[in-house]
């Protein structure tokens, strides 16, 4: 058994019609449902003044619902709570903090339909992201609980040649802020909090500002699941707000943070700028990942990753394909094929299942996003752009888009969306890729396709990513299987789903006795 005694989540599996017909009709009930959220202290949700009114992506005419947010007020309350609470629960048994995350992954379980409604209809993802949304959220809980009970079971003897008794001890730093994207909405959200708890930390969650309903629904299972009310708190709102205030505190115990490079950079230097305890940030960032594709792969194959590595949950993936490089000498089958793949895309309703690409975010992400297609175009040469059904007016959709471009130096900055750059190369050029890839500065995934083995595993030594894919997609990491996470710009490592993430989380204490 690969997996020892945990098993990941079983998800759903779409290709059987009466699974996936029962889900599909169970899922459409939420349509037309209102959420509502707000901040959660103490394990009571508190009414606050300021509220903000959550659209869908794919209409920005339909409400989803209305969350309040928190303020500076709320989140000193929130983190006097945890900080008071923390000793508890640092001194509560492992195993007991592990079991509230296999229950609360059992909850998250038991709610399937609804959180994938609600990543549908506030995040615009896809039925089958969000399937893979709720089955990563629970890995990330079963796998840290599984973690935690090895790491944190008891003491580590260590040798004591005076006939002294030494031992290691782990333990959590304090209360975690843990702020997350709307990418994964669920799943990261998740992930951050069940391992700052499991390790004995309390935590402080802040939401992305554009999915705070279905954030919300993550902490009322975690209250339900048995993780105690001064222990969890949850504090929507304003990054200028909220954010800024929670990691310029002297009384954290760590930041967990996962989003733009940019904004883990702010963080880096507000966390810098405390006094007192010097405490960690994880970070998960961005990046500017590629793809080499040699003369031995098979274009078809390579094809078919692409466009998923590329326009998959719209490109909004720090995963993402953006820079795709094609030896010159199959470069033109392998845009052929493209075009006609990408002509073949259904733009549309995330919320049906024969939908392959939703909306983007929002509008500043859409506007962002056709600004750059504009810029790029001028620099390069337009290679394909997807059909856009009329529909699409309603939302904010941004059409799938496949450009040539001349240098990886043209891109400026990662571009969060469905947009593919295309660089032919020739095998004699081999190495100053392989250094420009490098010298973006990002780390986070590379793909490649080829049937030369010596090829690939050296240039996957070569290139200085966190997670290399051969022959396949590069994108959809799995808990447990493909620990996920980048370095250099693209983050501090350790990585999410792996055997050290917990790490960071812990502090440790040797305890030598002479008693
Ligand atoms: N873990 C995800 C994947 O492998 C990406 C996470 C992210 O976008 O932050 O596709």
């Amino acid at each position: 058994d690969i997996y020892g005694e945990r098993k990941n989540s079983a998800g759903l599996n779409m290709n059987i019609h009466s699974q996936a017909d029962d889900f599909l009709a169970a899922v459409q009930q939420y349509r037309d449902k209102q959420w509502q959220a707000g901040p959660i202290v103490n394990g009571e949700t508190v009414d606050t003044e300021h509220s903000v009114s959550i659209t869908s992506p794919q209409n920005l005419q339909q409400q989803v619902g209305r969350i309040y947010w928190g303020d500076k007020k709320l989140s000193e309350k929130a983190l006097t709570a945890a900080n008071k609470a923390y000793k508890r629960w640092r001194d509560t048994s492992a195993d007991e903090r592990a079991t509230a995350l296999e229950k609360w992954a059992d909850l998250l379980e038991a709610n399937f339909n609804e959180l994938i409604a609600l990543c549908s209809l506030e995040a615009g993802k896809g039925l089958q992201d969000g399937i893979d949304e709720v089955r990563e959220a629970v890995d990330f809980c079963r796998y840290y609980a599984t973690q935690a009970r090895e790491l944190m079971g008891g003491p580590i003897k260590l040798p004591g040649p005076t006939g002294e008794t030494n031992e290691l001890m782990v333990e959590g730093r304090g209360t975690f802020i843990c702020i997350s994207p709307w990418n994964f909405p669920l799943a990261i959200f998740t992930g951050q909090v069940a391992a700052a708890l499991v390790t004995g930390n309390c935590v402080i969650a802040k939401p992305a500002e554009q999915t705070g309903l279905i954030a919300y629904r993550a902490v009322q299972l975690a209250l339900e699941a048995g993780i105690p009310g001064d222990v969890l708190h949850y504090m929507p709102g304003s990054g200028a707000e909220v954010g800024s205030y929670l990691t310029s505190q002297e009384e954290i115990g760590g930041v967990c943070f996962t989003g733009s490079t940019y904004t883990a950079q702010a963080i880096n230097r507000a966390l810098a700028a405390r006094t007192g305890a010097i405490v960690p940030l994880i970070a998960e960032t961005g990046g500017q990942n590629c793809m080499m594709v040699d003369s031995t792969a098979l274009p078809e194959q390579v094809v078919t990753d692409v466009v998923g590595s590329a326009f998959k949950s719209a490109g909004q993936r720090c995963s993402a394909l953006r820079v795709l490089y094609v030896q010159d000498d199959i470069a033109d089958r392998v845009i052929d094929l493209l075009k006609g793949a990408m002509a073949e895309l259904k733009v549309g309703d995330p919320m049906l299942h024969e939908t392959d690409v939703g909306p983007v975010i929002d509008g500043v992400a859409k506007s962002n996003l056709e600004q750059h297609i504009s810029d790029i175009q001028q620099a390069g040469r337009l290679i394909a752009r997807a059909p856009m059904p009329d529909e699409t007016q309603q939302g904010t959709y941004v059409a799938p888009t496949a450009i040539e471009i001349d240098s990886i130096s043209q891109l400026v900055k990662e571009n969060f969306g469905p947009i593919l750059h295309v660089i032919r190369y020739k095998t004699s050029e081999l190495d100053k890729v392989v250094d420009s890839i490098n010298g973006t500065g990002f780390g986070l995934t590379f793909g490649i396709h080829s049937r030369n083995e010596t090829f690939s595993y050296d240039i996957a030594s070569r290139i200085d990513v966190g997670n290399v894919y051969i022959n396949r997609n590069q994108i959809g990491a799995v808990v447990g299987v493909q620990p996920f996470g980048g370095r250099g710009m693209s983050g501090t490592g350790p990585k999410a789903g792996g055997p050290h993430y917990l790490h960071r989380f812990i502090t440790e204490k040797t305890r030598t006795d002479n008693i």
